[in-house]
């Protein structure tokens, strides 16, 4: 099987959190913009239909503390989480926060994310993204801990 996102975590270099269903992992910097990650699931599934309900049910959970975590470490006005799974099949949610007074928002920049074509004006550097992935650790704690 060759799919990216399974052989991401089987080489993990920047888990930011893992469970026992769902890793999240940060976006590119390219996208240029801090806070994007996403939520992935260890199986590899392919269609929602195929998630068990435990699945389901923690990715509602994960979904609401990533947006806690994001509010309490950025300005994040809006959190959007958007699944496609159209040039990586296994299913992924892209979690793309606007902060307050960003002036590109909706499809823009969900394209911004995702295709890294980039619309917003503050840029951010490697420094950043590293700041804020330690963040985003250290707010979900010791579950970090677990994979090196
Ligand atoms: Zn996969």
């Amino acid at each position: 099987m060759d799919c990216p996102i399974c052989e991401k975590h089987r080489y993990p270099t920047d888990t930011i959190y893992e469970s026992k269903n769902w890793v999240i992992t940060p976006g590119p910097l390219a996208s240029q913009i801090l806070g994007y990650v996403y939520i992935e699931p260890k199986r590899h599934v392919e269609n929602w239909a195929q998630f068990t309900n435990d699945e389901i049910y923690e990715l509602g959970i994960l979904i609401k503390n990533v947006e806690a975590a994001l509010i309490e470490i950025l300005h994040v006005d809006r959190l959007y989480a958007v699944t496609i799974s159209e040039a990586v099949r296994h299913l992924h949610v892209h979690v793309i926060p606007r902060e307050q007074g960003m002036d590109v928002k909706g499809l823009p920049l969900i394209e911004q994310a995702t295709q890294q074509k980039v619309k917003t004006e503050k840029q951010i550097n490697e420094d950043q993204l590293k700041w804020f992935t330690n963040q985003l650790k250290n707010y979900f704690g010791l579950a970090t801990s677990c994979k090196g």
